[in-house]
């Protein structure tokens, strides 16, 4: 089973999925990777490291549960300019990966390394070793510029009129060396932003070409015309797709055998044109997690 990933709506169900298989390999977003003040940082894989390690901060989906921010506070009082709030724990491994990237390891290499000493025994694999980075082209005033994603959403809350999505680099890029030995025949997308966590992933040819062999199912991060979280649909609009389960259809059509929507977008199943599964498709607790999970891999 091959599931691909962001930074929140997949690792909940990751949450509920690492109950009910034993064994998958888990396919992340890098797209918002960043070097900031010379630590490299990989904020959708080590979410997912977090979480397959028990250790998620769920409070934000970023960083480990209960972390102290010491590190963070005094580099404050020096004057140091760190616009993410990194805990001590969580900069630890920040730290050592960018150790390992130095010494001249690959990122897929480092990300192996660390799920090891994390204790996960699913396999977490970068969705590229090559620079591929989203970035959003916005107009601001009356000017255009493109946005790292990092400048949208943290330092502008998003509140820019969003005019498209790029994958910088995407085109020349290739999925680790790993992902061709893979044996798998089975695809979850998870309820990820379609545009800024899915869309990278896809951005990389052999990736999706690789779907439009396997069985694959994706849960929508939709509900009616509103995503549960985050800035999926102005992202979506911003693209020329509608914002709900129908845009999520449109952008994973030409590979998507199953769709997972909710019970409240029932009435969505003619317009689709895949086998469509409605349920109640948001992960509260574990047990919301849990429930969704087994009834996916049965779909499956
Ligand atoms: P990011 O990397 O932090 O942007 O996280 P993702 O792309 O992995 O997840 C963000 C998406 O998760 C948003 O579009 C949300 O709508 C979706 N999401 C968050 N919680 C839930 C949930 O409980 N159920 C579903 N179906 N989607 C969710």
């Amino acid at each position: 089973m091959l599931i691909l990933s962001g930074g929140t709506g997949t690792p909940k169900l990751l949450q509920g999925l690492k109950e009910v298989l034993d064994d998958f390999t888990v396919i992340v977003n890098t797209g918002e990777d960043l070097w900031l003040n010379n630590i490299y940082i990989s904020p959708d894989v080590d979410t997912v490291l977090y979480t397959l390690a028990n250790m998620i901060n769920e409070k934000t989906w970023y960083g480990v549960r209960e972390d102290t921010f010491y590190t963070h506070e005094q580099l404050k009082k020096y004057g140091v300019d760190e616009f993410l709030r990194i805990g001590d724990k969580d900069r630890a491994l920040k730290i050592q990966k960018t150790l390992l990237l130095n010494r001249g390891l690959k990122l897929s290499e480092a990300i192996d390394i660390q799920r090891k000493a994390l204790g996960v025994k699913y396999k977490v694999l970068p969705m590229t070793d090559d620079k591929v980075e989203t970035k959003i082209l916005a107009k601001i005033d009356d000017r255009v510029d493109l946005l790292k994603f990092h400048d949208f959403w943290i330092k502008r809350r998003g509140e820019v009129e969003v005019l498209d999505v790029i994958y910088e680099n995407s085109i020349y890029a290739k999925p680790p060396e790993e992902f061709y030995k893979l044996k798998f025949d089975k695809v979850i997308i998870g309820p990820s932003n379609p545009i800024t966590s899915i869309g990278p992933i896809l951005s990389i040819k052999d990736i999706k070409e690789s779907l439009k062999k396997k069985k694959v199912l994706a849960v929508s991060p939709f509900i009616g015309n509103s995503p549960v979280s985050g800035p999926a649909g102005k992202l979506m609009r911003a693209k020329g797709y509608e914002s709900s389960a129908l845009g999520v259809y449109e952008i994973y059509k030409e590979f998507l055998n199953i769709l997972v929507i909710d019970n409240k977008d029932k009435d969505l199943k003619d317009k689709i044109d895949c086998e469509v599964y409605t349920t109640n498709i948001i992960m509260k607790d574990l047990n919301d997690k849990i429930r969704l999970a087994k009834e996916i891999v049965e779909i499956l």
